[in-house]
């Protein structure tokens, strides 16, 4: 299944070999029923044909009256067929949706879980992703019904055309010319219809996130306390009407044209019905073929200029689905991203006795700014570290580089003389357990908060790791202990504070072995002193190995044994808390400068 993924380009062709990749079984159904299904309504005008015929005979006394059972019996069987097989075509069509849900969903997964890191933090990227990923399995249906409904109208119309043409020949021919620009103009208003409704689509995507940001849980404390949810109604309500009248301007004028093309085909159809009655009336045209050629025509009329308007605009959305799909594939991945370290292999490799920055520079992808700008520093087994600078200065990219989030850095990062891009992803998840700044609040259970940090923790190790973290106080309180599930995803689902959170968050980084652990600054939730005091439980608990802390506040950073200060993208300072202070440099003002938020006997 994951080889449906695998193209480098999606085209016209996709449309309908996605479904026949994705299950043959499901897309013969789909295919060859509708095409055959499509020469029904040139059966049944036939059949109405032939009952006229045989209706006039019976009561003109030239036949007996059973001359009528064939073409009823085949008037019934047509009627019968449409019901019974729509209700059997509903059932599959139910099956199909999961079994390709089971199916396409892990592999369309298991790529998005590949992606290269740094497509995850570009908004680009995400909107994509918002666009393909949810619809997928979906979509591959769609793609392939789209494409056989405008093959079953042209089998169907095609049917009626030749019955036509076979029993008079210049009416074929006229009908053949004046569906021209019938499907002319119908082409056209499907892609004007989905033209507008591209454009629609940003403006209502941003009104659909107000709506959300409206209604949503996540925002309703500052919804109630600012009370701004009036102005964003007014927001929502305004662009929901820019795209309301954009739609409707493009309704209407297909609606115009599609109006003056429906008059010119009824013309056109009277016209050759009314040219289809001296045959008729000369007997060269049987009465019962008249009839149905005339019920056929009008039909045929009505799907040329109607129907085949939504079937061009679908096709034409989903081209634009196969767009999107291509861009997705042609992302770059890292194949063995979800690959786990394995135990006593990899992990005994590396341990390491030194990490060394060598002038190494680093700008996001996509942006000119230097982040880094020839940073040099070491990191020695065993040993404890701050890095401390203002906001913005870089601290949260040097983990970023060194858990190996982003490899398009110059100058070099070596463990052990080994450099990192070289390392592979199990290997750089068995280097390093990070605690991220935005660590992810996950809607399981607290035990299984923790124990993602190690897949193949055992119980004894996840309890210990939330005794060690702080959260004995918490799993005490939670009606369900350890395996309270926690948000309110859940009925009776709890919630914790920031500072549990983070613990919970810390306890996630003990679980797991890496020899080096990481704890990015604890977001703003926590003051100062709560701060100060998760950095020195973290020191404590993380003895005998090695440690890298960040923050911008300074209260804690007396615990490390050296502290880099990064600025302009360098290291400007480094050594010890009180070799610092001495130099009188960046840290002893930004220290001195936050000493009052810290009480003497708490910190320092
Ligand atoms: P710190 O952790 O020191 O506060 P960061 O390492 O988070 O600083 O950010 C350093 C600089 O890089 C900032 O100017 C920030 O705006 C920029 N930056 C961070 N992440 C990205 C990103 N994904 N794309 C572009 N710029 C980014």
């Amino acid at each position: 299944m994951k080889d449906i993924l695998k193209k480098p380009k999606y085209g016209a062709a996709d449309l309908i070999t996605l479904l026949w990749k994705a299950s043959p079984l499901y897309a013969a159904i789909a295919n060859i029923y509708p095409l055959l299904a499509a020469l029904l309504p040139t059966v049944s005008l036939l059949a109405t044909a032939a009952f006229i015929d045989a209706a006039l005979a019976v009561v003109a006394g030239t036949r007996p009256p059973v001359a009528v059972a064939a073409p009823v019996a085949v008037l019934l069987a047509v009627t019968l067929h449409d019901y019974a097989l729509r209700i059997l075509l509903n059932l599959v069509s139910t099956k199909r949706a999961i079994f390709l849900h089971r199916t396409l969903r892990p592999a369309l997964l298991k790529r998005v879980a590949e992606l290269d890191y740094s497509h995850i933090e570009d908004q680009d990227t995400a909107d994509l992703l918002s666009r393909v990923v949810p619809a997928f399995d979906t979509r591959v249906v769609e793609c392939n019904q789209s494409v056989m409904s405008l093959a079953s109208s042209a089998v169907s119309a095609a049917g009626i055309i030749v019955t036509i043409t076979l029993s008079v020949w210049w009416a074929g021919l006229i009908i053949v010319a004046a569906a021209v620009p019938l499907m002319f103009i119908a082409k056209k208003a499907g892609e004007n219809s989905y033209a507008a409704r591209r454009e629609t689509s940003k403006i209502t995507r941003r009104a659909a996130y107000l709506s959300q940001v409206i209604t949503d849980r996540e925002a309703v404390e500052e919804r109630t306390v600012f009370g701004y949810a009036d102005a964003l109604n007014e927001r929502y309500y305004e662009r929901s009407h820019a795209a309301r009248k954009i739609q409707q301007r493009v309704t209407f004028m297909n609606f115009i044209k599609q109006k003056a093309g429906g008059v010119f085909g009824s013309v056109i159809a009277v016209g050759v019905m009314g040219s289809m009655l001296p045959p008729a009336l000369d007997g060269s045209l049987d009465y019962g073929m008249f009839i149905a050629l005339s019920g056929g025509i009008l039909t045929l009329i009505s799907q040329l200029s109607w129907g085949i308007n939504s079937q061009v605009e679908e096709i034409a959305k989903q081209k634009e689905y196969l767009n999107d799909l291509t861009k997705f594939v042609g992302l770059s991945v890292s194949e063995d991203a979800t690959a786990l370290p394995k135990r006593g292999t990899e992990l005994d490799k590396i341990d390491f006795e030194k990490i060394e920055f060598d002038n190494v520079s680093f700008s996001y992808p996509g942006t000119e700014k230097l982040v880094l700008d020839g940073a040099s520093f070491t990191i020695e087994r065993g040993r404890h570290y701050a890095f401390v600078g203002v906001n913005g200065a870089g601290k949260t990219t040097v983990t970023k580089l060194l858990t190996g989030l982003y490899t398009n850095y110059t100058g070099e990062i070596r463990v052990d003389g080994r450099e990192l891009r070289d390392f592979s992803q199990s290997e750089l998840k068995g280097l390093s357990a990070c605690v991220f700044q935005d660590f992810a609040r996950i809607g399981f259970s607290l035990y299984d908060n923790i124990a993602v940090g190690a897949y193949d923790a055992d119980e004894a190790a996840v309890l210990a790791a939330a005794e060690t973290a702080g959260l004995g106080e918490t799993i005490a309180k939670l009606p369900g202990g350890i395996h309270t599930k926690l948000l309110k995803i859940y009925e009776g689902g709890a919630d914790l504070s920031g500072g549990e959170w983070q613990r919970v968050a810390i306890a996630r980084s003990l679980v797991n072995p890496a020899p080096l652990r990481i704890l990015d600054e604890p977001t703003a939730a926590l003051d100062p002193l709560s701060e100060s005091r998760v950095y020195e439980r973290f020191e404590e608990i993380s003895k005998g190995r090695t440690t890298l802390f960040i923050s911008h506040r300074l209260g804690s950073t007396k615990l490390a044994d050296t502290i880099f200060v990064l600025s302009d993208g360098k290291i400007t300072e480094q050594g010890g808390h009180a070799e610092l202070m001495r130099q009188n440099g960046l840290y002893a003002e930004m220290f001195s400068s936050q000493a009052e938020w810290y009480t003497e006997s708490q910190i320092l």
